[in-house]
């Protein structure tokens, strides 16, 4: 007997429920992954995402051969790829994890339809994406939480299931041809980086990750973001191992990881929130070309606020960037520009190595006040923000040279105050802060 396991968003062997399936059943599985062209043509396929993607799929086929397997990858529409390897070792039965976003429902039914045709069977198993999957919990008159604090707290009370140990053997057969893996690869991708990262966090980072977590100059946070995206690493079992580490910073830790469940659930039940307001303000967001430089200099890193300016420098060089950053300059492109979330959402997708639609359009919505923060019209303010979580203004030096010569200390926040010989080159303000708050509280009506 054979079966075919798909790869999706779990691009692991640990914690797999779907291969522990196939394999339980049936003497040979085909663990496969198909490219499919519909991610590029939807705009999704980032590079730096492409090549993150390119190393957990080598990693997942070199722990597949340690175990006496091999990955099988092709390309094209998932649906057709997977009956017709399905064909080729004739496997009664395909295993797939859950799917919990629209693109992935669709395939799901597309998968369904094409296997019930070939007279074989779709097995579908608990998502792994999340720990507590979408659409668990809901409260009393809705299909899914809109507010994160209430969620948190049924969260915290769900018993989540036992993780599974990754499978000791697996038997693939010969007669599946496969494309070979994507060329390319980031180092420190796929599912043994990731286990190391983790382990070397639970010991050395959690603990002060309480205190720690927004002091930007530290960079203290774990960095698991894309691991968890590509599911190198089960949100399951990431959960039980930072629970059983315990210590000050296990709390607050976990309680970030529930933020993804409470995307993921706000957006498998309200798909549409991926492009359009969750609650609308009425924005009638600045267009035109004012509104298009103002942009331009925010994606550049030349807004002539330093704090902004080192997060858009970090995010074009490094693809990642410090969730402090992230509420920062999303505040500052929404509010103080009033320009449309989705902008910044977009730009976003394009850098971000952890980039995931759930988790950046909602947390952008929720900046932006059209999301599910129950306080819309917060502004935050570049000069403070700097100031609690760079105070030594260290994170601005890092990432701005031309204010490298500033000595220690928050002066280097404001650098309009300062004399010219130190901040050669770097520009005025693209606005005054207080000009773009009253535009913003104009324009949502707060008087
Ligand atoms: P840690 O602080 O170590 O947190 C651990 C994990 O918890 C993260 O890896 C992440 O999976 C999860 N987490 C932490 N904060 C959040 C949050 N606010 N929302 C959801 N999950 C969270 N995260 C993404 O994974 N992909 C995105 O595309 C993304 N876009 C964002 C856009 C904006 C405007 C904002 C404000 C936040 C965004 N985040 C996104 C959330 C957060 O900034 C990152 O998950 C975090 O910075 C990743 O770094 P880390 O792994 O070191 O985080």
């Amino acid at each position: 007997r054979r079966a075919v396991v798909l790869f999706t968003g779990d691009l692991r062997l640990h914690d797999h429920p779907a291969l522990r399936a196939a394999i339980a059943g049936a003497d040979e599985v085909v663990p496969l992954f198909v490219l499919d062209p519909a991610v590029a043509r939807a705009g999704f396929a980032a590079p730096v995402r492409q090549d993150f993607l390119a190393g957990c799929l080598a990693d997942l086929d070199a722990g597949l051969r340690e175990r006496g397997g091999r990955l099988v990858v092709r390309s094209g529409e998932p649906a057709a790829e997977v009956c017709a390897v399905a064909a080729e070792c004739d496997a009664a039965e395909v295993h797939v994890a859950a799917a919990d976003s629209g693109f992935g429902q669709r395939r799901e039914d597309r998968l369904r339809a094409a296997l019930a045709g070939a007279g074989r069977r779709l097995h579908v198993h608990d998502t792994v994406v999340t720990a507590v999957p979408p659409g668990a919990l809901t409260p009393q008159a809705s299909d899914h939480f809109a507010v994160f604090t209430p969620y948190f707290r049924h969260w915290s009370a769900q018993r989540l299931r036992d993780t599974l140990p990754a499978p000791r053997t697996v038997r693939v057969p010969d007669a599946v041809g496969s494309a070979g893996l994507p060329e390319g690869g980031a180092r420190g991708a796929g599912e043994g980086a990731a286990r190391r990262r983790l382990s070397a966090w639970l010991r050395g980072g959690l603990g002060s990750y309480g205190t720690g977590q927004d002091d930007l100059a530290a960079d203290a946070t774990s960095r698991l973001s894309a691991h968890l995206h590509f599911g190198t690493l089960s949100p399951v079992e990431t959960v039980h191992r930072v629970r059983s580490a315990g210590g000050p910073g296990a709390a607050a830790f976990v309680r970030q990881l529930c933020w993804r469940d409470f995307n993921r659930q706000v957006l498998a039940a309200r798909t549409g929130a991926s492009v359009a307001d969750y609650r609308t303000r009425q924005d009638r967001w600045r267009t035109g070309k004012a509104a298009d430089a103002d942009a331009d200099a925010w994606r550049e890193g030349r807004t002539g606020y330093p704090m902004v300016d080192a997060a858009m420098r970090q995010l074009a060089a490094e693809g990642w960037m410090h969730n402090r950053g992230r509420l920062l300059v999303a505040s500052f492109l929404t509010k103080t520009l009033y320009v449309d979330w989705r902008v910044g959402a977009r730009h976003f997708l394009d850098l971000l190595v952890d980039g995931d639609v759930a988790n950046n359009q909602l947390n952008w919505q929720w900046v932006a006040g059209t999301g599910t923060d129950t306080r819309p019209n917060r502004v935050l303010n570049p000069v403070l923000q700097a100031r609690r979580h760079d105070p030594d203004g260290e994170y601005v030096r890092r990432w701005v040279p031309e204010l490298a010569a500033v000595p220690p200390g928050a002066a280097v926040h404001e650098p309009w105050k300062l004399p010219e010989k130190y901040r050669k080159g770097y520009p005025a303000p693209v606005l005054a802060l207080s000009d773009g708050l009253a535009r913003f509280r104009r324009a949502r009506g707060l008087h």
